[in-house]
């Protein structure tokens, strides 16, 4: 995504006076190649790590034989307590030919850019990908099964973002119902009433991804699952099998990487110490990496007023942030749900360059109990992107 937002942003370099950028163009087989590295390096690492600490490691597919024991290439192995850490698999929905479509795992390793992409799914996954492809290049239509895409943002977001969607020449059609997928890759469809084909050079399902537990045959050890999960109480331990814990993906809980890694040496200290802590998601930022990205913490306008809070919001415009008028960036949005009377801060969303990181701004003065007044009185760094949210607290 990185690549392709610099991309999209050296593009318009014309008006900065950059000559030349508006003819570049992506090489795919690089950035595939560049991104496979950075995984290798990434993984190496982490791969060293266990033997650093004398943790030997067992390469293979492990299942339970018994509540108690693993068995792993015809070995079994026995432990006190065991934490599963699985992760999910992609979903391939039961539509007639999607053997025809490919999942994210295997998009990442294409060896050529697609020319046109049908996405099944307007979830994080399906979009993060439409709009990096779309910038890219790609002629990109994303079929949403709902009556919107990403049905959790804010709705003035959601507006924002589907008006980047149009900018990115993106087709998005939502109260689709895909009836099959052709060998030729045609998505066949039915959208209000009437039937629909799309022609495409690949159809990415992106449909969500269940926790890969199954396989593990987790009736052996008596595991309760929960939506394809391990049912976890608060301290990561499964409800029907107390000895066993399950952490990430795994545990169903959010799918995001640092909650893998706050999860699983909790769920270890939990298992040996004997449930020493919760869990606890009270704070929870996050982002989807689509061109604008989005970050957002706490609570949107919808879901405050639907618990009876008394929510007042602040907004301001990209436009308004000098720093965003110096990067030629002016696209995007922050807005502050925030409690009357109180002035608690409930929530923030950011979309625009660089809403990742302002989000976590937010984040940490929501956990310190920061007023928005409090905020907006601040000193800040002039001119930054992040000065925006401060800005947006003051008024
Ligand atoms: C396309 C995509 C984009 C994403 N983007 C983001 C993002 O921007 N930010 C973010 O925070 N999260 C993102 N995520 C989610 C994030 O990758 C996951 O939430 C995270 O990797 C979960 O970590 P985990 O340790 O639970 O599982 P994983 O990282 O999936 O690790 C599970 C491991 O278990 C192994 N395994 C599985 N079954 C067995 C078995 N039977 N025996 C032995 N080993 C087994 C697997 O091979 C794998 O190595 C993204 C995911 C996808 C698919």
């Amino acid at each position: 995504m990185s690549t392709v937002e610099l991309l999209t942003r050296a593009r318009r370099g014309n008006t900065l006076g950059l000559r030349g950028t508006e003819n570049l163009s992506l090489d795919w087989p690089v950035l595939i190649a560049r991104k496979d590295d950075i995984v290798t390096r990434w993984s190496q690492g982490k791969n060293a790590t266990p033997a650093k600490l004398g943790i030997p490691v067992l390469q293979g597919v492990g299942a339970f034989a018994g509540p108690h024991e693993v068995s792993v290439d015809g070995r079994n192995y026995s432990a006190e307590k065991i934490v599963i850490a699985t992760g999910s698999t992609p979903a391939r929905p039961p539509i007639p030919g999607s053997a025809y479509g490919i999942t994210s795992d295997e998009l990442i390793h294409l060896e050529q850019q697609p020319a046109r992409l049908v996405v099944i799914g307007g979830g994080f996954i399906g979009l993060e990908f439409g709009f990096a492809l779309a910038w890219a290049g790609t002629q990109v239509t994303i079929l949403q099964s709902g009556p919107q895409i990403a049905p959790a943002l804010d709705e003035e977001i959601r507006e924002l973002l589907l008006k980047s969607s149009e900018e990115a020449g993106m087709v998005i059609r939502t109260g689709v119902n895909v009836t099959s997928i052709g060998r030729d890759k045609t998505v066949n469809c039915e959208i209000a009433g009437q039937t629909k084909q799309f022609a495409a050079d690949e159809v990415l399902l992106a449909t969500g991804r269940p926790s890969n537990v199954e396989p593990l045959r987790p009736e052996l050890a008596g595991i309760e699952l929960e939506h394809s999960a391990v049912k976890v109480n608060d301290y990561l331990q499964s409800v029907s099998a107390p000895h066993i814990y399950a952490v990430g993906d795994a545990a169903g809980k959010h799918q995001h990487s640092p909650v893998a890694w706050y999860e699983g040496p909790l769920a270890a200290r939990n298992a040996l110490r004997g449930n020493e802590r919760k869990i606890d998601f009270g704070i929870f930022p996050s982002a989807i990496f689509t061109i604008p990205a989005i970050g957002q913490v706490g609570l949107t306008e919808a879901e405050a007023r639907k618990r009876g809070l008394d929510a007042r919001t602040s907004k301001l415009s990209y436009d308004s942030n000098p720093a965003a008028g110096v990067r030629n960036e002016t696209d995007g949005m922050v807005k502050v749900v925030y409690e009357a009377g109180t002035e608690r801060i409930l929530g923030v969303q950011v979309i625009g360059a660089h809403a990742e990181d302002i989000v976590q701004i937010a984040a940490v003065a929501i956990k310190g109990g920061l007023k928005k007044s409090e905020v907006g009185a601040m000193h800040y760094v002039f001119p930054t992107l992040g000065g925006a949210l401060f800005d947006t607290m003051a008024s």
